[in-house]
């Protein structure tokens, strides 16, 4: 198979067409068999519920090129599940898992021209989603469904090298209290919008977002889960009901506990304790880790031990794991890798 003729190390984190994405349609009561498919357009009423109250999912993954030259995916069955419990809560018609991963192995198996070469840092960053089609006036779910599969080759998320971020305690709210924050609801990111507009206009690069009830925990970022490391290296990150379960977060525990044998904790993140933690990472697929510098909260600077210059060391460790695992520099855990070609 030729690669195209991409300049894999410069292409950003935009949306660039691939040749086929993959499409279902749940029509009276049931999912058709489903097909690749070469147009990247969608026609819809106008009255969609999509459109209208915004029902509709996503998932996010990636494929890349392990060293030995194999594109694989990292543990699409999470994504599967995710999307499966995320159309649940939104009272749309789940997408049987197996079929989802199948999915997606044919999105990235007909587009493996567009997956990066090994070492290049890029991946092909694939979009699975979920929408309500037919029209609804009242509001009620639909009662006509889409899932689609596309995917694009997105650039190193770090170029040009690690740089720690600087995070603002935010006073908008991400997700309500017996809301929509555990799952991967489109809403969730359309009402955050604002809130991250105005932290960057401020200067920072991301919200910390805090319980909307007692505005006391730490919950996570508007699109990453928080990691932090005690001074005597223990790996703590929130518990909520109101955060989205990040598939990589779960993994860097795992990996944390079983391959670093640190100690774990997910328990409550008091935002009056984060000045004792010596380490701060964003969690996230598109990144792996991003490791956070300074965290302010309403003037106060809190500034973390591990500085503005480089990821702290146990981050580090936690990073060059997963991604060694990722990239098949490091034996997996059983399941985690599903090759794909
Ligand atoms: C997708 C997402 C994450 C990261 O999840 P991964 O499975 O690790 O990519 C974290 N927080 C929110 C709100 C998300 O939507």
């Amino acid at each position: 198979m030729e690669k195209k003729d991409i300049d894999w190390s410069n292409i950003g984190f935009g949306y660039q067409k691939t040749d086929k994405r993959y499409v279902s349609n749940y029509v009276d009561g049931a999912w058709d068999e489903g097909a690749l498919v070469s147009d990247d357009t969608i026609t819809m009423s106008e009255c969609a519920s999509v459109l209208q109250y915004a029902q509709t999912c996503f998932e996010g993954l990636k494929a890349y090129t392990t060293e030995d030259g194999k594109i694989v995916t990292f543990r699409p069955d999470l994504n599967a599940q995710r999307m499966f419990d995320t159309a649940k809560r939104l009272e749309m018609p789940s997408f049987p898992k197996d079929r989802f991963v199948e999915a997606v192995d044919e999105v990235v198996k007909a587009n493996a021209a567009y997956v990066p070469p090994y070492g290049s840092g890029a991946t092909l960053y694939i979009r699975p989603y979920l929408f309500g089609i037919s029209p609804v006036i009242g509001v009620k779910p639909a009662d006509n469904y889409q899932f689609r599969v596309f995917s694009t080759p997105v650039g190193p998320y770090f170029k040009g090298g690690i740089k720690p971020l600087t995070i603002k305690v935010s006073d908008f709210d991400r997700a309500a209290p017996n809301g929509t924050g555990h799952v991967k609801a489109g809403l969730n990111y359309a009402m955050s919008l604002h809130a991250i507009v105005t932290a960057h206009e401020e200067g920072y690069d991301e919200n910390m977002y805090l319980d909307a009830k007692t505005r006391t925990r730490v919950e996570e970022t508007g699109g990453a889960n928080f990691i932090f490391i005690t001074k005597d290296k223990k790996v703590v990150t929130p518990k909520s009901d109101s955060i989205l379960p990040s598939i990589t977060r779960r993994s860097l525990m795992y990996v944390a506990k079983e391959y670093l044998g640190l100690d774990v904790e997910e328990r409550e993140v008091y935002a009056d304790e984060l000045s004792d933690f010596a380490e701060c990472g964003l969690c996230g697929t598109a990144a792996v880790i991003s490791p956070v510098g300074k965290i302010v909260d309403h003037g106060k600077e809190i500034c973390l031990p591990s500085g503005m210059t480089s990821m702290g060391e146990t981050t580090k460790k936690l990073y060059d794991t997963l991604t060694g695992i990722q990239m098949g520099k490091i034996e997996a855990p059983e399941g985690w890798i599903r090759e794909i070609m």
